[in-house]
């Protein structure tokens, strides 16, 4: 009956509720405004009192996507909310205690169209001719070298370290100036058409009623819309992702930011850190099942540098999604659509999806059931799939010296990831599922960072004899190097391109 009644209140949208102003809220404002505000009425309600999640720093490159569809001025961004620039991310005791590799955002060697790099590298290793994988990527070893600047055709691929609060500020004047008018206060009451269950309008606190045609929860974990209103259910996925909780903290800069986010495990979980200009977000994720609040509050206080610039906060979250993202005249994005965990900075990214979704499938002259479908498909196709990659960090790992790392490795998986990791064992291969995040180059540095190690490579590799193979090897890692050398310091770059008012 969901589809007749969809129908006969179908009608045009053109009023635009936001419900939440954290970085969802105000990403879908800053968007929707710039591309479509001069046709829509958009209003977006933030609760002072309530405030936000507080975290979310680390990105993907995805997000310069998204800027460049806001046509945003980078330097002008940066300084704006103390970012940094971020070439991958450093996994410290994941494959086991005192061993690290890196998963940058850079392309690593050169592929041959029958076999990825990693045949090669692999064949040069079984013979002695090549060196660690991270030597023939450009990203990784400026990470490592703790260089960075802009290389011509983007030469260099990075994301960045961010203030969350800095960054909501920011598009908030963005969205402003593109029309969206801002409503401060707290939603008392969602209300629903009785007959065809579309949320009519908002009550607030102070008895103000803002009404419109199609409303957009960024309520966060609070989810008031879709899932306290709409009644649609979370999928829960602690069954594989264990951590359902983290603690974090803000300390005082003691030395220059690293352009890599640092993650490091501990004995029920992993430890984030992130240098921006002013100050690190630090953070411990941990499952409440091996560890308790005090005791992973103790942990990452006693792994911290620098003086604590606010007490520590515990936040508490379920790994999951909601089983439907768009449901009647109600969207959901940010943390109200679901969270997986941040070990690959992947939520801010999924807000971005969202958003372009939804303007690709803007339901101008009124919703349809196909739409809301489509939608929800490609949200669940997209998530899923990052899922795998994430649980991929836990399952494959050597460590097994804790009751948590022992769950991790004995963990049941997801059979398309089963089929991934075997795959890749066996054979050295790696396909990328089309339209997935993650390509084929994150897949082969987590699986060999992670500790499998292809059992073959293709005979493309064996084409080569030892003196090619050790050219072709070699030019690319001193390519690498010599460019990697000439860049500057990450801190002198930053200090120079986009360094914030004090
Ligand atoms: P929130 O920030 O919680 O905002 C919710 C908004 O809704 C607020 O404005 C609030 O005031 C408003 N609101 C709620 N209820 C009401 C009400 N009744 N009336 C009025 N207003 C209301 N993502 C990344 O991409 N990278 C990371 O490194 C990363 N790290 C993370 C670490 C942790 C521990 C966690 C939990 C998340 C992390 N994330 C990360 C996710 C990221 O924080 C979120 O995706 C992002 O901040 C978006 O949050 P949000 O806007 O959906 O929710």
């Amino acid at each position: 009956m969901q589809h007749q009644s969809t129908n006969t209140e179908r009608r045009p949208i053109r009023r635009i509720v936001i419900a939440g102003g954290g970085t969802a809220g105000w990403m879908a404002a800053a968007a929707l405004s710039k591309t479509l505000g001069k046709n829509l009425d958009i209003k977006l309600i933030e609760s002072d009192e309530i405030g936000t999640v507080g975290v979310g720093e680390a990105t993907i490159p995805t997000l310069l996507t998204f800027h460049s569809l806001l046509e945003l001025n980078e330097q002008e961004f940066m300084a704006a909310t103390n970012a940094t620039f971020k070439l991958g991310i450093s996994f410290e005791n994941w494959r086991n205690v005192n061993e690290d590799y890196i998963h940058s955002f850079g392309m690593t060697g050169t592929d041959h169209w029958t076999a990825g790099f990693q045949h090669f590298w692999h064949k040069g290793r079984e013979r002695r001719l090549a060196t660690d994988y991270g030597d023939y990527c450009l990203e990784l070893k400026a990470a490592q070298e703790r260089r960075f600047a802009h290389l011509p055709n983007n030469g260099l691929n990075y994301a960045y370290h961010l203030d969350a609060s800095r960054y909501a500020q920011y598009l908030r004047s963005f969205s402003e100036k593109f029309g969206t008018q801002r409503i401060e206060g707290k939603i008392a009451e969602v209300k629903t058409d009785p007959v065809s269950g579309d949320i009519r309008s908002l009550r607030l606190e102070s008895g103000d009623e803002i009404e419109g045609d199609l409303f957009i929860d960024c309520t966060g974990f609070r989810s008031l819309l879709i899932g306290q209103t709409l009644g649609v259910e979370y999928e829960n996925w602690n069954h594989w992702l264990f951590n359902d909780s983290a603690v974090a903290v803000q300390t005082a800069s003691v030395s220059d930011a690293v352009p890599y986010t640092r993650s490091i495990a501990r004995d029920a979980g992993w430890q984030w850190r992130i240098g921006l200009q002013n100050r690190v977000g630090n953070g411990h994720v941990f499952s409440s099942r091996y560890m308790d609040d005090e005791t992973a509050t103790r942990v990452l206080m006693a792994n911290v540098e620098g003086e604590a610039l606010v007490q520590p906060r515990v936040i508490k979250f379920t790994p999951g999604q909601r089983k439907q993202v768009w449901k009647k005249n109600c969207v959901a994005i940010g943390l109200s659509s679901g969270f997986l965990e941040p070990i690959e900075s992947t939520s801010i990214h999924l807000i971005q999806r969202g958003i372009i979704r939804l303007m690709q499938m803007f339901p101008t002259n009124g919703i349809f059931q196909s739409d809301i479908d489509e939608y929800n498909k490609q949200a669940n196709y997209e998530i899923e799939h990052i899922r795998d990659f994430i649980i991929l960090h836990y399952k494959v790992t050597n460590r097994y010296d804790t009751p948590y790392w022992q769950a991790c490795k004995d963990l049941d998986i997801p059979e398309s990831l089963r089929h991934r990791i075997e795959l890749f064992r066996e054979t050295g291969r790696v396909f990328r599922i089309p339209n997935e995040l993650f390509a084929e180059n994150s897949w082969v540095q987590v699986m060999l960072g992670q500790g499998i190690m292809p059992l073959q490579h293709h005979q493309t590799a064996d084409l080569m004899g030892d003196a090619e193979l050790a050219h072709f090897l070699d030019s690319i890692k001193s390519h690498v190097h010599k460019v990697a050398m000439q860049l500057p310091s990450h801190q002198a770059y930053v200090e120079q391109y986009c360094r914030a008012p004090m």
